[in-house]
């Protein structure tokens, strides 16, 4: 029987998640091949938060006007008790400061247009000179040859040397509010952890971060219970909620320095590092990933791909963006998720402060929208009011 040879590519991208199908769609139509591999669509649906700077990845890649969006205009920030802040699009120059749409729309925009290898990675052998695939289709298996394999396939497809268990597990649902205020996203914290109000459509989409022993209370309460503990938790600042669509629950941890023999392979997106979502960095910190590995294989000769300089320089030049995402929001949460009064007032004077000082807000606002790199890969820096945005 004739044995067949694994088809060789410069790039394999393990992954059909928004991180994998961004890098792969990057990379279409140049003279890096790719094969991009996935299996059936298998998630659990929610609503995703894209900053300013993801929508201008989106706008690069062409995928951005055909994702169904809903902008966010204002952030209003604040803790129960005293302290707030809020940030506006209008003092940075720009038409929004981010925009919510669902994971699935997303999903569904950027893989209908990169061509998918069917099957899911099993594992690999990577040598000098190039990495052998295994994958499993059905009840078969085939190869692939790469030069680099790319893993973007999500949080808990192999070990990590990091993992803090936030204790902590995020109910998603969708809200209805009495006074509806186009625009404004919500964020509060509470000792238990953050609660997240972000407008879609006529509705808003709730991510509440509670301990695992609240959240089981919660699942169980009937829906107008379940709105009037809201109300409670979030204040009068929208009026009653007034239905709730069914709710899921996410376990949340902290998990980055994924476990992995290193030569010929990187990892992006969720499988590099997966953060709590407080502040909406996971996503946009993983397109960040995507585009910026994107520029890096343009730019470089065919047999650089993968050898162990091109694995170096990438990770030294996302090294800050990462660990810049990981320290914010680890940062807020464990700063923020507990009732110590002493703590509860210098935060409180915090968001008071931050409130006062333009300029810090505005150094908050710019890491928010465009992450920490080192040089923004995107090439623009948040203006001040004066200045019109590009
Ligand atoms: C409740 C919640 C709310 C969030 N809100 C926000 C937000 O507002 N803003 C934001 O920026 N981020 C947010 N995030 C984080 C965001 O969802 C992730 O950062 C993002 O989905 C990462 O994308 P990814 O493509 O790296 O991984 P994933 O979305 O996990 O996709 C990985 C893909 O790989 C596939 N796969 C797995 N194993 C294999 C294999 N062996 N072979 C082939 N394919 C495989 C999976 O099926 C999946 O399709 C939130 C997360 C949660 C839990």
């Amino acid at each position: 029987m004739a044995v067949l040879e694994p088809p060789e590519v410069d790039v394999a991208i393990a992954g059909g998640g928004p991180v994998g199908c961004a890098l792969a769609l990057a990379l279409s139509g140049s003279a890096v091949s790719v094969a991009r591999i996935a299996g059936e669509a298998d998630f659990a649906d929610r609503p995703i938060a894209l900053s300013y700077g993801s929508r201008m990845i989106l706008e690069r890649l062409g995928a951005w006007n055909s994702v169904r969006s809903n902008p966010i205009e204002t952030i209003h920030v604040s803790q129960q008790g005293f302290g707030r802040t809020v940030m506006r699009c209008v003092d940075y120059g720009l038409p929004a400061l981010g925009y919510v749409t669902a994971y699935s729309e997303l999903v569904a925009q950027l893989a209908g247009r990169t061509p998918v290898s069917a099957g899911s990675l099993r594992d690999w052998k990577s040598a000098d000179s190039e990495v052998v695939l295994r994958l499993s289709r059905g009840e078969k298996e085939a190869g692939v040859r790469a030069r680099l394999l790319v893993l973007a396939d999500g949080a808990h497809s192999r070990m990590t040397r990091h993992v803090r268990d936030y204790r902590q597990q995020a109910i998603v649902a969708e809200v209805t509010a009495e006074h509806p205020r186009g625009g404004v996203a919500w964020e509060r914290f509470t000792a238990e952890g953050p609660l997240a109000l972000l407008p879609f459509g006529d509705r808003y989409a709730l991510v509440w971060s509670v301990r695992p022993a609240s959240a089981a209370l919660l699942l169980g309460l009937s829906d107008s219970d379940f709105l009037a503990r809201l109300r409670e938790i979030f204040g009068g600042r929208l009026g009653n909620f007034g239905s709730v669509g069914p709710r899921s629950t996410f376990p949340l941890s902290l998990r980055h320095g994924a476990i992995a023999p290193a030569p010929r392979v990187l990892a992006i997106g969720n499988a590099a590092q997966t953060l709590h979502p407080v502040a909406g960095q996971g996503l946009n910190l993983g397109l960040r990933d995507a585009w910026e590995l994107a520029q890096m294989l343009l730019d470089v000769a065919k047999e650089e791909i993968g050898a162990p300089r091109f694995l170096a320089r990438y990770a030294r030049s996302r090294s800050f963006d990462r660990y810049g995402g990981i320290g914010f929001t680890d940062f807020l949460v464990r700063i923020f998720s507990n009732s110590l009064a002493p703590l509860a007032l210098a935060r409180g004077a915090g968001l008071a402060a931050l409130d006062a000082l333009p300029p810090a807000r505005r150094f908050l606002a710019h890491r928010m929208i465009f992450g920490f790199p080192k040089r923004s890969c995107l090439g623009i820096e948040l203006r001040s009011r004066s200045k019109k945005f590009p």
